[in-house]
């Protein structure tokens, strides 16, 4: 493990914690809850797994924004409604990472990226992964065109990574 001069320490990798180089203890507390994703978070959830994306508009200020909201944050007023975009899109920034959650280096990097939906308003959209290219910022341009890679239909439950990721088109 690698330790800096200014921060001394030794960092977990999840490979340490789950094969127990490190003293854990387990705690099985019966607590019984329900978490609520809130009614435009919850639609956008459960169309994802049909396949589909979603966002809402506001008939006052024109926007249709992704991920949706029951109100517009422009105008102070409720949404006017629920509008079906493209599962495709525009790269509008990207990098190429080389570490994982735990802060761990990885040998093949990921591209995450915030990928603007096509059908909402400039600047509307959500990060994801970039798929299927090089992680070679010649091989990526802002404003590259993009297309969600859907997992197969059975394998979605209703969560962001129901996409695999965007690939160029
Ligand atoms: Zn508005």
């Amino acid at each position: 493990m690698e330790k800096t001069g200014e921060f001394p320490g030794t960092s977990l990798s999840d490979a340490d914690i789950k094969e127990g180089k490190v003293l854990l203890t387990e705690w099985h507390p019966n607590l019984k809850y329900a978490w609520d994703a809130g009614v435009a978070v919850g639609r956008f959830l459960e169309e994802l797994k049909q396949g589909r994306i979603i966002g809402t508009k506001c008939d006052r200020c024109g926007r249709v924004v992704v991920p949706p909201r029951v109100f517009c944050e422009w105008c102070f007023k409720t949404s006017d409604g629920w509008v079906y975009l493209k599962d495709t899109g525009v790269i509008n920034t990207y990098s190429i990472s080389y570490i994982a959650w735990d802060a761990s280096r990885v040998e093949e990097p990921t591209i995450p990226i915030v990928v603007n939906i096509d059908g909402a308003s400039p600047g509307m959209g959500f990060l994801h992964l970039l798929g299927e290219v090089e992680p070679d910022p010649a091989k990526i341009r802002i404003g590259m065109p993009v297309q969600a890679v859907w997992k197969p239909a059975e394998e979605r439950v209703g969560a962001i990574t129901d996409i695999k990721y965007f690939r160029p088109i």
